[in-house]
C-alpha cells in the first residue's frame, strides 16, 4: 500500500501580533487667512523660480551653442534668480514660524524648532536656552 506522506510536523509560525502603529499627530487646523496668502505668495514665488531658473538653463545653453557666452547676461540673471530663491526662502521660514508647533528659530542655522525639541532637527545645535544653561 501506497500511503501519502504527511509531513510529520505541520508547523503554525506563532502569529504575530501586528505592531501598534504610533499614533499620527492629530492634524492641524486649517491654516488662518494670513498663511493662506503666505503659501500662495509662496507657490507663486516658487513658480518664478522655476520659469527664471530654466530660463537661464536655456540661455546659457543658446550661448554655449553659439560659442559665445555672455557672462554679464548669465550673472545678471543668476542674481535676479538669488533675489527671488532668497524671498522664496522668507516666505518659507515665515510658514514654518507660523506652524503651531513651531517655538522659535534656531540660534545657529535659522531652521524652526518645535517646543518639544531640545536639539535643533537641522543642525543639531543645542536648544537649551542660553539663560537657562546661565
Ligand atoms: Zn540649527
Amino acid at each position: 500500500m501506497n500511503r501519502p506522506r504527511i509531513p510529520e510536523k505541520l508547523r503554525q509560525l506563532p502569529q504575530r501580533k501586528p505592531k501598534e502603529q504610533p499614533k499620527a499627530p492629530p492634524t492641524a487646523p486649517a491654516p488662518p487667512a494670513e498663511n493662506k496668502e503666505l503659501l500662495a505668495q509662496r507657490d507663486r514665488l516658487l513658480e518664478k523660480f522655476t520659469v527664471m531658473q530654466a530660463d537661464l538653463g536655456g540661455a546659457f545653453y543658446e550661448m554655449a551653442i553659439r560659442d559665445h557666452v555672455r557672462l554679464d547676461v548669465l550673472t545678471r540673471k543668476a542674481a535676479e534668480l538669488q533675489r527671488v530663491d532668497a524671498e522664496l526662502l522668507a516666505v518659507e521660514r515665515l510658514l514654518e514660524i507660523e506652524r503651531a508647533d513651531a517655538a522659535g528659530l534656531c540660534g545657529s542655522c535659522g531652521s524652526p524648532y518645535g517646543a518639544a525639541d531640545r536639539f535643533c532637527p537641522q543642525c543639531g545645535n543645542s536648544l537649551v536656552p542660553a539663560k537657562a544653561a546661565a
